[in-house]
């Protein structure tokens, strides 16, 4: 893991690898040094892989607590199921969010039809005290507003980007932006804002730095535009949003704030208690060790 402080403030950091279901993922967030952004608290670039009409994603029912999982592709298809009886095919410029409250679970599968690459990121925002004990729920998205720039354009997946503002749940102050630039792009900060910079494909220089994939720009609240480069086709995913005033504590698919709360998450995963409902799926439910504070189970 690499991290450099360079003068005006931003931070390099380096994605870690992960698998998820069959992918290998980059994993942008968490990292030991930078847990969140905003409430932006996870980030997987999956992909690009080659998948078929019946395998190469294979992420099997898994549950969710405190937070909204945000998918967005790149490139391909895939198919959503959750425990609200949701089943919704995703495609590339297409948007995914769906809010766990107190319990949600989902797979995320191949669509019986599409072959080809499969390219995405799958996001986690942290969901407030307010909200987070609330009830499940799905939103799909086909059409998102497009920012329009002279060297490429940014599509708002959450929250606002300038004057345009993504028609997606949005409780908290945030955003999540796909960027498509070849040339320069200034792009409007919100200066009670930090930032996340993740680049999924070519090549940027933001702040005088190169950055290629498997890195991200962090930025300190207090800009009010950026400027990034791109001498060739560049895909770039914007995370910012207001610092958390409160640590969050997240274990395996949970987003907390005590042991206990995970705790009783885990149990009622284990034992299948309905807290997490039924996903509708083919593939087996993911089962997980207890947590770490806990003497292990049989
Ligand atoms: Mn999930």
């Amino acid at each position: 893991m690499e991290e450099t402080t360079i003068d005006n403030g931003a931070e390099i950091l380096s994605a870690h690898s992960a698998r998820v279901g069959s992918l290998l993922v980059r994993r942008s967030l968490p990292q030991r040094r930078r847990r969140t952004v905003g409430a932006w608290c996870f980030a997987d670039h999956m992909g690009p892989a080659d998948v078929t009409e019946g395998s190469g994603l294979e992420i099997r029912p898994h549950p969710h607590m405190g937070l909204q999982t945000v998918t967005w592709l790149i490139d391909g298809q895939a198919l959503h199921r959750d425990s609200l009886g949701s089943e919704q095919v995703i495609a590339a410029g297409e948007l995914n969010l769906m809010t766990a409250g107190h319990g949600v679970s989902h797979a995320e599968e191949a669509t019986g039809h599409y072959r080809g690459t499969l390219q995405g990121i799958q996001l986690w925002i942290a969901q407030g005290d307010d909200l987070r004990d609330d009830a499940a729920g799905f939103e799909h998205h086909a059409d998102l507003p497009h920012v329009e720039f002279a060297d490429g354009a940014a599509t708002v997946l959450v929250g606002q980007l300038g004057d345009a503002r993504s028609p997606a749940r949005g409780d908290h102050d945030l955003v999540g932006a796909d960027l498509r630039i070849k040339g320069t792009m200034q792009l409007p900060l919100q200066s009670t804002y930090e930032y996340g910079a993740i680049v999924l494909d070519g090549l940027v220089e933001l702040d005088g730095r190169k950055l290629g994939p498997g890195t991200m720009a962090y930025l300190r609240p207090g800009r009010d535009e950026l400027t990034v480069l791109a001498r060739t086709s560049s895909t770039v995913i914007l995370l910012g949003g207001v610092p958390l005033e409160s640590e969050i504590f997240m274990w395996w698919n949970f987003v907390a704030r005590t042991r206990a709360e995970i705790d009783a998450a885990y149990d009622s995963w284990r034992n299948d208690d309905g807290r997490f409902g039924m996903v509708d799926s083919t593939l087996a439910r993911v089962e997980t060790v207890a947590p770490y504070w806990r003497a292990r189970e049989g």
